[in-house]
């Protein structure tokens, strides 16, 4: 009889970004249960759930920490990579899923609000990419995922910053696709629909209706749907996939 090893990933150490709550908390919880050791990074002020978070990875057997860092900090990501990897071992999984929306009617969004989201959702992902694929470059061994969004790819009235990002970590990652293939560094990205999250819980009524009425499948996505695709992509079973953006999102962005 063959028995499948569920525990694909044990050995393996990811770090996930924006990691206390919603999809990344999702995420890092799937990582455990497959077997992974996971660092848990979010803003200092997330520690009360973040640690609820390492709690819930520790009880599926796996190692984990929480980083309070925030992505928009080069000097403090590099530490927090210097951390990471002095705890649990060379990261060789990296999801970037940090990410915050400031909505806005394009004439009306400030400079403060359109830079705030640039720097998280895209300059985050720049910076602690960097700074991790370095590891993986020496070890010739490595994937990643980015959190895009369906919104950077057909666009959203109201979400100009957002989904300039969004569309600026689909041209980052197919651009890092391409120059770290050779080291054997997969990435990847997955672009959620409407998921049910703190991020949409208040969007009025309305949005959320004329959402769900685009989309297909006819419900909101769940942090675990987002979190499968994501394990997927980190995992062997994608071996030959790199550069790819993967829709999660109920048919929505068709
Ligand atoms: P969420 O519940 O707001 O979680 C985002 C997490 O990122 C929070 O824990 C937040 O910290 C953390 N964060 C924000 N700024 C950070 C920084 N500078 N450094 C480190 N961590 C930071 O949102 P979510 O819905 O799970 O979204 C996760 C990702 O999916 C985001 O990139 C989002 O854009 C993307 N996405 C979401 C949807 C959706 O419908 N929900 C759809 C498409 C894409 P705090 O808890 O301290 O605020």
């Amino acid at each position: 009889m063959i028995v499948e090893d569920d525990k694909v990933l044990r050995g393996r150490v990811a770090l996930v970004t924006g990691a206390g709550r919603g999809i990344g908390r999702a995420i890092a919880l799937r990582l455990a249960e497959m077997g992974a050791d996971v660092a848990i990074n979010d803003l200092p002020t997330a520690e009360s759930y973040a640690l609820e978070v390492v709690e819930a990875v520790q009880s599926k057997g796996g190692q984990a920490t929480f980083e309070p860092t925030d992505v928009c900090d080069e000097d403090a990501v590099r530490e927090m990579i210097g951390a990471v990897e002095r705890a649990l071992g060379p990261i060789s999984m990296l999801v970037n899923n940090a990410g915050i929306t400031r909505d806005g009617m394009f004439l009306r969004m400030s400079k403060q609000d359109w830079d705030a989201v640039l720097n998280v959702n895209l300059g985050g992902a720049f910076l602690v990419s960097k700074v991790a694929a370095r590891g993986m470059m020496k070890r010739r061994f490595g994937a990643i995922v980015n959190v895009s969004s369906v919104s950077g790819l057909r666009g959203n009235a109201g979400q100009a910053n957002y989904a300039a990002a969004k569309a600026g970590l689909v041209g980052l990652t197919k651009s890092l696709a391409r120059e770290l293939a050779p080291r054997n560094i997969r990435v990847n990205a997955v672009a959620p629909g409407f998921i049910a999250t703190e991020m949409t819980i208040g969007l009025p009524e309305a949005v959320k209706g004329a959402i769900l009425a685009d989309t297909p499948l006819s419900r909101p996505g769940m942090p675990s749907d987002v979190a499968d695709a994501v394990a997927f992509l980190l995992s062997d079973a994608a071996s030959y996939v790199t550069g790819v953006v993967l829709p999660v999102d109920g048919g929505l962005g068709m």
